[in-house]
């Protein structure tokens, strides 16, 4: 699994089958993480209604080809407002995490799709899935805000 920036080797065996969230270790709760990057994509939400819409602007920290933070471990010093998902705060934010995000299908008691790397073996297999945001994305650096709305996409599924 060379290719994959998250280390998955050594896990238990189809951990997420079996063990619930809240009973993960750090190194699982990692794993679950496809490397989708739609999560790192700016959203507009109707303040009335609640909808969320996905847009194709991305934080400025997300690397378009490798759909990865490119400062994960010291992001928050650029992006404070960059939201962690844990067991406890999965809850509170599932309802604008991707249709396909990992964290959210086991927290909604459905199975990861066939394409995800803990089931295929290499992190490739999310973009030859279609479902990652690889060469969809445009830097909110060079986008402003009240242009978003321009920049509405359908989640990549
Ligand atoms: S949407 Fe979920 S699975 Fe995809 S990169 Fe974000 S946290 Fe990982
Ligand atoms: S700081 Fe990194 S992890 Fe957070 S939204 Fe931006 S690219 Fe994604």
């Amino acid at each position: 699994m060379s290719d994959d920036p998250i280390d998955r080797s050594g896990l238990r065996p189809h951990y997420w089958e079996t063990v619930p969230l809240t009973r993960m270790t750090q190194r699982e709760w990692e794993a679950l993480c496809d490397g989708c990057g739609k999560c790192c994509l700016n959203k507009l939400e109707d303040e009335d209604t609640g909808e969320v819409a996905l847009t194709r602007v991305a934080c400025r920290l997300l690397d378009d080809a490798t759909c990865r933070c490119s400062q994960y471990p010291i992001r928050r010093q650029f992006v404070p407002e960059c939201i962690q998902i844990t067991p406890k705060s999965i809850e509170k934010h599932a309802y604008w995490l991707p249709e396909t995000c990992a964290y959210k299908l086991l927290w909604e008691g459905e199975p990861l799709y066939h394409w995800h790397p803990l089931l295929t073996g290499t992190a490739e297999s999310v973009h030859d899935a279609g479902v990652s945001v690889r060469g969809l994305t445009v830097s909110e650096h060079e986008i402003d805000d009240d242009e978003w709305e321009d920049h509405i996409i359908e989640e990549p599924l």
